[in-house]
């Protein structure tokens, strides 16, 4: 296990890697902004949780990701990786005096560099790493929280641990002690694993192994972020939430290569290739709002799913109906309610999640109806049970009286 400021060691023999990364955040349903950060400049990833309050932990997130962005090295040496974490605590520490943020800001940060076969991670707080190796995920880091320590000394279980009302309870944090460091992890990974960073707002509300079954089921990393950060807005979406997922695909050394034949193109090349990037943002802009998919309140109070984004954009209509449904919005949690009939609606990655998200909702409704229904049948049934027992009695002994006090 390792320790503050100490390195740790997991071998696995490795055969050489680069990576392909998708990522999503999204405030969830209940918080009213967005105090996570991320960043992914590959090699460097790194996810931060800031806390607050108000224009202060966002912006604790935010210097923390930025620090370590301009300071970490490109190769996987956990030492370096350690000393941008370090200076990040200190800008954290020292931005207020300069009338950023407020004293006592502070943040979470998982940050990684996944250079070749080699992982480095440097990690303070719950916002975790986890490994995806042959199908099993397998959780890198240790939460610096409360029932992280609760659980290693037995008084809680994991499942216990992340509904527990102190579960936020963070026990070493960027921004509140000058001499915090990082604990450090150092893994050889292999073509074929996966890296999933995230905050807590994904790991309190999704289980391991649903995370698991997600990160089987979806190869693609964008599509594979963008469904668990659905998956945790579905559960409730209690907490912001930030997801970075990252393929490890192929060698290094294969990438640089193909970097060093781009560097030799001549100059009409590189000015096609503008245009065509010109041309192709614009196809890719397009395809975005073809793409994406958003979930939304109908007249009659129902919920409808749409393809494309709410409002208008550049004075533009791209929202397209999708489908009706016939749930009735008022008939779903309280956090999805209120955030499908926001005016922004539920955003979602895709129409094909979207149509997933609806699918959850008719089973937990029809459950919920059908034990509503069990539960009166097996009423009635009991009240049938006793009418016939009390006119069992009355036949047996016609000489007693009846409930009424009337006599037979
Ligand atoms: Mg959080």
């Amino acid at each position: 296990m390792a320790r503050q400021g100490s390195s740790h060691t997991a071998g696995r023999r490795a055969k050489g890697s680069s990576a392909v990364f998708g990522s999503r955040t999204d405030t969830g349903c209940v918080r009213e902004q967005n105090e996570d950060s991320l960043i992914v400049k590959p090699p460097l990833y790194v996810v931060a949780d800031g806390m607050g309050g108000h224009a202060a932990g966002e912006i604790a997130s935010e210097i923390a990701v930025r620090t370590i962005s301009e300071l970490a090295p490109d190769t996987a040496d956990t030492e370096a990786l350690s000393k941008a974490v370090v200076q990040a605590n200190r800008n954290i520490i020292n931005a207020p005096l300069s009338g950023k943020g407020r004293e006592g800001m502070g943040t979470t940060c998982t940050a990684a560099i996944l250079d070749g076969t080699h992982l480095a991670i440097a990690q303070v707080g719950d916002s975790r790493a986890y490994l995806l190796h042959n199908g099993r995920l397998s959780q890198i880091t240790r939460d610096h929280s409360l029932v992280a320590n609760m659980v290693e000394a037995g008084q809680l279980t994991p499942e216990e641990a992340r509904i527990h009302p102190n579960r936020s309870v963070i026990t070493r944090a960027l921004g509140n002690d000058p001499t915090t460091t990082p604990d450090l992890y150092e893994i050889n990974v292999e073509e074929g694993d996966r890296l999933l960073l995230c905050t807590d707002g994904l790991s309190t509300m999704l289980e391991d192994e649903e995370i698991q079954a997600v990160m089987n089921r979806i190869p693609d990393p964008q599509q594979c972020a963008s469904t668990l950060v659905s998956g945790a807005l579905v559960a409730g979406g209690l907490d912001n939430v930030t997801v970075v997922i990252v393929n490890v695909t192929g060698s290094r050394a294969q990438a640089n290569r193909r970097m060093s034949v781009r560097t030799k193109l001549t100059a009409f090349f590189i000015i096609v290739l503008l245009a065509l990037c010109l041309g192709g943002a614009a196809w890719g802009g397009s395809a975005y709002l073809h793409h994406t998919a958003y979930l939304a309140a109908s007249e009659s109070g129902t919920v409808n799913v749409y393809r494309g984004v709410p409002g208008e954009v550049l004075g533009f209509s791209y929202s397209e109906l999708v489908e009706e449904t016939d749930i009735p919005v008022s008939d779903l949690p309280l956090s999805a309610a209120e955030s499908i009939s926001s005016e922004q609606g539920m955003r979602v990655g895709s129409v094909e999640e979207a149509l997933e998200i609806v699918e959850e909702y008719k089973s937990m409704l029809n459950e919920k109806k059908s034990a509503s229904s069990s539960s009166s049948s097996t009423s009635a049934s009991a009240a049938s049970a006793s009418s016939a027992s009390a006119s069992a009695a009355e036949e047996a002994d016609p000489s007693q009286p009846s409930e009424e006090g009337g006599q037979v």
